[in-house]
């Protein structure tokens, strides 16, 4: 991009101070923002009042779609009532206790307790020491390793960088750290053997994990984190009977399956929970974005009366519960996700994801007609598409996804459409506002296919 005339402009201001995540340093001073000041249902404007379509929904997370007044109110609400207070020892506050109760409810876990942060990679963090201090107070201190897969993301702190399997966050860091594991990623395109069919291809990996159980020694296995439909590493949905066979897996060398419902939560995957689009019965759940359609910060973290009562048995034991968090339960976040949760219910949005997501598989589907598409992948509104040079035998352009790059940039500069490129060979991924309608889902990919169309 050109840079401004005006070296006091937002974006020439923002190179100068602002730090970014996800780029290349070295170049980002030549490269300028784009500030986005704006947003109205799936659209955002920049600060020339350019409007584009978010199909993306941000990071995953706009749910419920930009300007929703009635978010707006109900933090401001909050806000005069009570704007903060904490949760930490013996105090509460009644949005986090409403939130919990909810959560709770709706939650595929009998008896659930929960824990709020305020982002998914705090609540997986989190996760990590309940679980340490779990197996502690239960008397099995060996039981300590993680393993997750290949391409999965879990997060950005230390601990959940190491529960992420994709390379690129691990090797200028220094990570991960010792305990945490990856196994295959459920990618059929890229890990099937010649002539594997998916469902052996799904019984290999659930035989892989076994043998990694094995090799490091079931005691010393605490958990299994994944993703039901891995999102940010791909849009990876592992064929059947995948996660019947994991969960065989765990069950016979007591290892919990952690979920990781950050992006797959609240009607993403076209049910309530990604555990039940795909057959999960979790032992933990970890939400965040669109528990609040990311208008506040907030996470939860559930865990199953199991987990909870080993934690409270053995406490005496292990000592004091020392953790906790100044935000742990926020009363404006929270008042904010009670507020989603009711909208959701009565607006009927898991209802309206139903009626609209045959469209957006079926515009996907359509893109897979072209040449050098070798993958299209989708559930409800989430999807993705994969370019490679060779249909027949899937060889990508590039692995690290320079064709996905380029049709990205073309599609946002020159039809005002963002979306997200996703670490799984040459990928795009869509996650739309679960509120989009079918004829915005026309526009999505009428735009989108322009763009393939120029850089193809
Ligand atoms: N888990 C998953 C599946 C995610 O996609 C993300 C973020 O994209 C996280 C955890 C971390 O969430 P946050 O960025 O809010 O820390």
């Amino acid at each position: 991009k050109e840079r401004p005339l005006n070296a006091n402009s937002p974006a020439a201001r923002d190179v100068r101070h602002v730090l970014h995540g996800y780029v290349e340093l070295k170049a980002q001073r030549e490269s300028l923002p784009t500030v986005i000041t704006a947003g109205e249902g799936i659209y955002v404007k920049d600060e020339n009042g350019t409007p584009y379509i978010e199909a993306a929904s941000g990071m995953w997370c706009t749910s419920l779609g930009f300007g929703e007044e009635e978010l707006v109110e109900a933090a401001a609400e909050q806000m005069r009532k009570l704007p903060y207070y904490h949760t930490v020892g013996y105090k509460s506050v009644n949005p986090a206790i409403d939130l919990a109760e909810k959560l709770a409810e709706m939650a595929p876990i009998k008896d659930a307790r929960v824990y709020f942060a305020l982002s998914g990679s705090e609540a997986n963090d989190a996760l990590v020491k309940f679980i340490r201090y779990y197996n502690n107070a239960v008397g099995r201190p060996q039981k300590k390793k993680f393993i997750a897969r290949h391409n999965g993301y879990h997060g950005a702190t230390v601990a959940t960088t190491s529960l992420t399997g994709i390379p690129i966050n691990h090797v200028a860091f220094d990570l991960p750290l010792p305990g945490f594991l990856h196994t295959t990623d459920p990618h059929y395109l890229h890990h099937a053997h010649a002539g594997e069919t998916r469902e052996a291809f799904a019984e290999r990996l659930a035989r892989e994990l076994d043998e990694m159980i094995e090799k490091e020694g079931p005691d010393t296995v605490a958990a299994f984190m994944a993703e039901p439909i891995t999102g940010a590493g791909g849009v990876i949905i592992p064929p059947e009977p995948y996660y019947e066979k994991v969960q065989e897996v765990l069950k016979k060398h007591d290892v919990l399956f952690l979920d990781d419902e950050v992006v797959n939560g609240i009607w993403r995957t076209g049910k309530l929970w990604g555990a039940e689009t795909m057959g999960i019965a979790p032992d933990t759940m970890t939400v965040a974005k669109g528990l609040t359609s990311a208008y506040q910060p907030l996470s939860a973290l559930i865990l199953s009366d199991e987990i909870y009562r080993g934690m409270e048995k053995g406490s005496l034991g292990v000592g004091f519960f020392a953790h906790g968090q100044t935000y742990s339960g926020h009363p404006v976040s929270c008042a904010v996700a009670l507020k989603v949760l009711e909208i959701i219910e009565t607006r009927d949005i898991g209802g309206h994801v139903g009626r609209v997501s045959p469209t957006f598989a079926r515009r996907l589907q359509k893109l897979g007609e072209h040449p050098l598409v070798g993958d299209v992948r989708c559930k409800g509104l989430i999807g993705a598409v994969e370019f490679v040079a060779d249909k027949k035998t899937g060889r990508l352009f590039d692995p690290s996804g320079v064709v996905a790059r380029r049709i990205k940039e073309r599609a946002e500069s020159a039809y005002k459409l963002i979306t997200r490129n996703v670490p799984s060979g040459d990928s795009i991924a869509f996650s739309p506002p679960l509120i989009i309608t079918e004829s915005e889902i026309d526009e999505v990919f009428d735009r989108f296919e322009k763009a393939v169309n120029d850089v193809m």
